[in-house]
């Protein structure tokens, strides 16, 4: 799901009283039957990378949104209360490799490798994922000088380090510098001139 499906998802849901999660944060029974609504009103549009999303592809989406760990809970509890008939859990994994696939080959998506801890960065928890399951792109920049490790996410590789860039991190000449020994580099620079 990108960016849009999900503003559009949580409006939705907003717009739903969103019944929310439970302290465990997993989904309460209203937040499934209140998803579930929204993919049985989907009507077919194209995201943001041009692939038109029927209900189905919701349906991936939403799975995809899971770990693969929990994808059976997350499938039966939301299958029974659609108004279609759902396809196997098999088929739409497949369907979810086949679209990163598609994705890894735009450029859209890369995986960093296996670890066994969520990252957080900016209060959000990533958990490094397969090349199949990646969502998002994410940078760690070392700072050349003081050696400060600084995390960025996007949905791209690249739009990890346009946020790098944002947040005042440079190449000085090739490798990156953090904001803090910019400003002393330039201080420096300007003592001896
Ligand atoms: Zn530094």
């Amino acid at each position: 799901m990108d960016q849009s499906e999900k503003r559009h998802m949580e409006t939705h849901l907003l717009r739903l009283g969103l019944a929310g999660l439970d302290e465990s944060g997993n989904a309460k029974p209203e937040l499934i039957q209140q998803i579930a609504a929204i993919v049985n009103n989907w009507q077919t549009a194209p995201n943001r990378h041009g692939e038109w999303i029927d209900k189905h592809k919701f349906v991936r989406d939403l799975l995809a949104e899971c770990d693969a760990s929990c994808r059976n809970d997350m499938y039966s509890a939301i299958a029974p209360h659609l108004n279609f008939k759902a396809l196997p859990l098999a088929s739409y994994e497949s369907m979810i490799t086949e679209r990163m696939g598609n994705l890894i080959s735009k450029g859209a998506a890369r995986a960093e490798g296996r670890a066994p801890h969520p990252i957080e960065v900016g209060g959000k928890k990533y958990a490094e994922a397969s090349a199949s399951e990646a969502t998002h792109g994410m940078a760690t920049l070392h700072c050349q000088r003081c050696w400060k490790k600084k995390r960025f996410v996007a949905d791209t590789p690249v739009g990890a380090l346009i946020a790098a860039r944002k947040a005042g991190w440079a190449r000085m000449p090739e490798k990156w510098t953090c904001p803090g020994c910019i400003k002393k580099v330039e201080k420096g620079k300007a003592l001896v001139n």
